[in-house]
C-alpha cells in the first residue's frame, strides 16, 4: 500500500516572505506539491493562472463552496481563497507531500480535518520590518498595506496554534529551517 503524503499548511502575514520560501522549497525538494488556490482577487502584475492562483469570479467561487469542492476556503481582506479540494485529496493518496500557502482562518479548518497535517507559521523578524518590506514590494495600494498590517499584527498572536514557527530574518536560514522541519516530519515513526 502506498504511504500517504505529509499535508504541509505555511501561514504567516502577508510580507513574511511566504511565497519565497516555497518558491526556493520547491527547488530544494523537487517531491513537494505546491496546491494552486483559487481566489476571487485580481491577477497581480506577473501573476499567471493556473500558476500563482486559479482567478475566479465570485458567483464562480460561491457556486464551488455550494458544491463542496474546497478542501478550506476564507475571506481574507474582501476575497475569497480556497484550496480546491479534490486534487490535493489525490496527490495525497499517490504518497505525494502538498504544502498549502493560506492564511489563519484556512489553517485551524485543515487543522479540524486533518490532525495530522503539519503546521508552520512564518514571521517577519519584526513588524517595522513587515511594513517596509509590503512598501517595497510596491505590489498593493498604502490603504491594502494598512489592512494587512493590522491584520498581521491580530495575527501575531494566534501563531501558538500552529506546530512551529519559523522567523524569516536571512531568507537561506529560513528556507533551510522549513526543509528541516518537512524532512524530520517525513521520517516520524508516529503521525498524530
Ligand atoms: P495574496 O492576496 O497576498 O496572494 O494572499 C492573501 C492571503 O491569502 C495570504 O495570507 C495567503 O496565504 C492567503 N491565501 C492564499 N491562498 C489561500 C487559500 O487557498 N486559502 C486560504 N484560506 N488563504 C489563502
Amino acid at each position: 500500500m502506498t504511504e500517504k503524503g505529509i499535508l504541509i499548511v505555511l501561514s504567516g502575514p502577508s510580507g513574511a516572505g511566504k511565497g519565497t520560501i516555497c518558491a526556493a522549497l520547491r527547488k530544494e525538494m523537487p517531491n513537494l506539491v505546491y496546491s494552486v488556490s483559487m481566489t476571487t482577487r485580481a491577477p497581480r502584475v506577473g501573476e499567471e493562472e493556473g500558476v500563482s492562483y486559479f482567478f475566479r469570479t465570485k458567483e464562480e467561487f460561491k457556486e464551488l463552496i455550494a458544491e463542496d469542492a474546497f478542501l478550506e476556503y476564507a475571506q481574507v481582506y474582501d476575497n475569497y481563497y480556497g484550496t480546491p479540494k479534490s486534487h490535493v485529496m489525490k496527490l495525497l493518496e499517490e504518497g505525494k507531500s502538498v504544502i498549502l500557502e493560506i492564511d489563519i482562518q484556512g489553517a485551524m479548518q485543515v487543522k479540524d480535518r486533518f490532525s495530522d497535517a503539519v503546521f508552520i507559521y512564518i514571521v517577519p523578524p519584526s513588524l517595522d520590518i513587515l511594513s517596509n518590506r509590503l512598501r517595497d514590494r510596491g505590489t498593493d495600494a498604502t490603504d491594502v498595506i494598512n489592512k494587512r498590517l493590522s491584520k498581521a499584527s491580530s495575527e501575531l498572536a494566534l501563531a501558538h496554534r500552529y506546530d512551529y514557527i519559523v522567523v524569516n530574518d536571512v531568507l537561506e536560514d529560513a528556507v533551510e529551517k522549513v526543509a528541516s522541519i518537512l524532512r524530520a516530519e517525513t521520517c516520524k515513526i508516529k503521525r498524530n
